[in-house]
């Protein structure tokens, strides 16, 4: 039976079967059975949401600097200012003065004192009655209420459907070994509690995840994850890869070619990760390996000793990175290296001319070229392969793990893989890198290479402008080279290349005696490539740059760094930005500049990264602010593998997880695919990609 009617709101976000609805569960609650007073709520309503009321003694709307509605409500207490961005008449209305209104939201300092930016607003009388139990919040969407939503899950837990599904069917043995605690509720109980939480439940544990119900949900959650990577791990062993032996020995090689020609010598950590991707490489099935390094590490010259040992077998090795200046940088690099050991190099890039674009692609499918450089779109989506060996994808989260590349070949009636190496200076903490990654194996650099300085980072408002210009100048006069980094400015790209362009103007005009070089996104790339180029050849003194040059620039006698606005930016950019200096000999130097006001986020943002380079650390900062799927990149955080885990605080169920996972992979073979299909349902595919 086919219905021609459109998608209702609820099936768009997939909620079209009792189950989905059952395992829809909660996004948070909200506690409406607890009232404060206005100044209660001035103290307590911090970080989290608090609900008082009031009479309105003030309702306008104010157009400076945007417009917005300002009310402002009183009780015997103390008063409240709430502020609304976007309101509608109606609700203006609501809030006319004399009203009275039970808000709720969070409080926080607004210029003119502790607010509440757009609370949850009802006209009530005062004493209308608080709710006895704790109110679910469900995640929505547009043209989807609560009420709608509510409404449907409490149905579909009425239907008879749900025993079936929602059965519990892990051996109680297996359960019994593995689990900490016996208080954990059946499934389908701990769904129905989380659903409707009953009066006398536990606030705080229902508020944290902690509660035992939602213990009993992640961790079936997590299991069905383990079991999914468990298999896409044995999936990969029984994939075929060209198996790579050692040749370095052989003088004849390039590997021991690039050997010789390096300048330097690895550092340990360099030639750890090496002989495990040696070890990988040699592996007859394909290499799944994320090498992790903090910037400026080198990670490059591993890539191309993995590079050099594919080529020593007669494959082939492509290096990708994500935009055509770290692709570029990578080219120079391998030019450099690879060139005098006679090897064939294919460039790609998007401002190549149409006929040297196909000169590039008749090469690459010849096999007549041996090493690929490009960017990652340029050579996942157009290009076919003699002979691919292995594929280095550098910064590899910025393109997030479902575009791993899957690169698949045939020789003679065999079918291949490559090897895969991800590169990423984003350090992936532990507990991310169980779940996300359990099939990915990792290497880190944890040492740099010798010589290099401490970057001294200082944080100074924007006032003192003049006196960093004054700075810039002596240090310029020494010789040495400095970046000016604009910010980003999300609303506008037009707004941030403006400033870009006023600074690079009044820098030109404040150092007469130096080259101000200027480069932003709306470069043509061989427009980009001039530019970079002037700067390492040190034509240009002071590159000015909006956040293009975020990765991989490689100028070692630029070892200072102005970051304006640095209030804007977040852990990782910066971070990233930062590891731009330091790379020569002179003590580098990061001056993060700062437009006041600073909110408390920003101010301890900037404190931690005065106090540290250790990209660990901030990473973890950073993970605790923002969550796992934004650090992985924007590509992921809409996927949300994980909807019910918190991976930083529910580390122990992972490993408990994992025992259970490889215990009913041993043992009860026959309810793996019964768990995952609860769990996953539709979504196991991109689970095994
Ligand atoms: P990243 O890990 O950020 O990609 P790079 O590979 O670009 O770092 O290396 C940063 C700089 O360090 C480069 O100039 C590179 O030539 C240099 N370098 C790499 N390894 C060593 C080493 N073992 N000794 C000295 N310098 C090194
Ligand atoms: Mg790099």
């Amino acid at each position: 039976m086919t219905t021609k009617r459109p998608p209702t709101a609820l099936e768009k976000m997939g909620l079209n079967s009792p189950m989905a609805l059952a395992l829809h569960l909660p996004a948070r609650y909200e506690d409406e059975t607890e009232l404060f007073t206005i100044e209660e709520a001035l103290a307590l309503g911090r970080f989290h949401s608090i609900q008082t009321q009031g009479i309105v003694i003030r309702n306008q709307v104010t157009f400076r600097p945007r417009r917005q509605l300002l009310v402002t409500i009183e009780d015997d207490t103390a008063s409240l200012q709430l502020r609304f961005l976007n309101f509608y008449p109606s609700q203006q209305k609501q809030m006319a003065v004399g009203a009275h209104v039970r808000v709720r939201g969070e409080v926080r300092d607004g210029y003119q004192g502790a607010e509440m930016v757009h609370p949850t607003v009802r006209a009530v009388v005062p004493e209308a009655p608080l709710s006895a139990s704790l109110t679910p919040v469900y995640p929505a969407s547009a043209g989807l209420s609560q009420t709608i939503i509510r409404k449907a899950v409490l149905k579909a837990l009425q239907d008879a459907s749900l025993k079936e599904s929602l059965a519990e069917f892990l051996p109680t043995k297996l359960m019994a070994e593995i689990l900490p605690s016996n208080d954990w509720p059946p499934l389908q109980d701990a769904i129905t509690y989380l659903h409707k939480p009953p009066a006398d439940a536990n606030t705080q544990s229902l508020l944290e995840r902690t509660h035992p119900a939602w213990r009993r949900v992640q961790f079936e959650e997590l299991l069905a994850q383990q079991i999914s990577l468990k298999r896409a791990h044995a999936i990969r062993r029984e994939r075929r890869a060209p198996s790579f032996e050692n040749e370095a020995q052989k003088t004849t090689s390039i590997e021991d070619g690039l050997l010789k020609v390096l300048p330097f010598k690895l550092t340990g950590a360099q030639a750890r990760v090496w002989s495990e991707i040696g070890l990988d490489l040699s592996n007859n099935f394909p290499m799944n390996r994320l090498l992790q390094g903090d910037v400026g590490s080198g990670k490059t010259v591993i890539a191309a000793l993995a590079a050099a040992r594919a080529m020593d077998h007669g494959y082939q090795a492509a290096i990708m990175a994500p935009t055509e200046i770290l692709a570029e940088q990578h080219y120079l690099k391998m030019q450099e290296w690879f060139e005098p050991l006679g090897v064939q190099i294919a460039w790609l890039s998007g401002s190549l001319k149409a006929k040297e674009k196909r000169l590039a692609q008749e090469i690459i499918e010849s096999g007549e070229a041996q090493l690929i450089i490009g960017t990652h779109a340029l050579i996942q989506d157009k290009v076919s392969f003699a002979k691919l060996g292995l594929a280095v994808i550098d910064e590899q989260h910025r393109f997030g793990v479902r575009q791993r590349l899957e690169i698949q070949q045939r020789v003679g009636s065999e079918l291949f893989y490559c090897h895969q190496l991800m590169m990423s200076a984003t350090p992936i903490p532990r507990t991310l890198a169980m779940t996300y990654y359990a099939d990915l194996d990792v290497s880190v650099i944890d040492e740099l290479p010798p010589g290099r300085k401490p970057i001294a980072t200082k944080v100074v408002k924007a006032a003192r402008r003049d006196e960093v210009i004054g700075g810039l100048h002596d240090w310029l006069t020494k010789g040495l080279q400095a970046y000016w980094v604009c910010p980003l400015i999300e609303e506008s790209e037009v707004l941030q290349l403006q400033t870009a362009v006023e600074s690079f103007e009044q820098l030109t005009q404040a150092l007469p005696n130096f080259k101000v070089g200027l480069v932003h996104g709306r470069l043509k790339s061989e427009e980009k490539a001039a530019v970079m180029a002037a700067f390492k050849a040190n034509e240009i003194q002071l590159l000015v740059a909006t956040t293009v040059i975020e990765v991989g620039v490689d100028v070692p006698n630029a070892a200072l760094m102005v970051i304006e606005h640095a209030e804007r930016f977040g852990y990782a950019q910066i971070h990233q930005l930062r590891g731009r200096v330091g790379r020569g000999s002179a003590d580098s130097v990061c001056i993060l500049m700062y437009a006041e006001p600073l909110s408390l986020a920003a101010k301890e943002r900037l404190q931690t990264l005065r106090e540290t380079s250790d990209g660990f650390v901030i990473a973890e900062r950073d993970l605790s602010l923002r969550g796992p799927g934004e650090l992985l990149g924007a590509k992921q955080s809409g996927d949300a593998m994980l909807r019910f885990v918190d991976l930083q605080h529910d580390a122990w169920l992972i490993e408990l997880a994992q025992t259970a996972a490889e215990r009913l992979l041993a043992e009860h073979s026959d309810l793996v695919e019964r768990h995952l299909e609860r769990w996953l349902g539709s979504r196991t595919e991109f689970l095994k990609a």
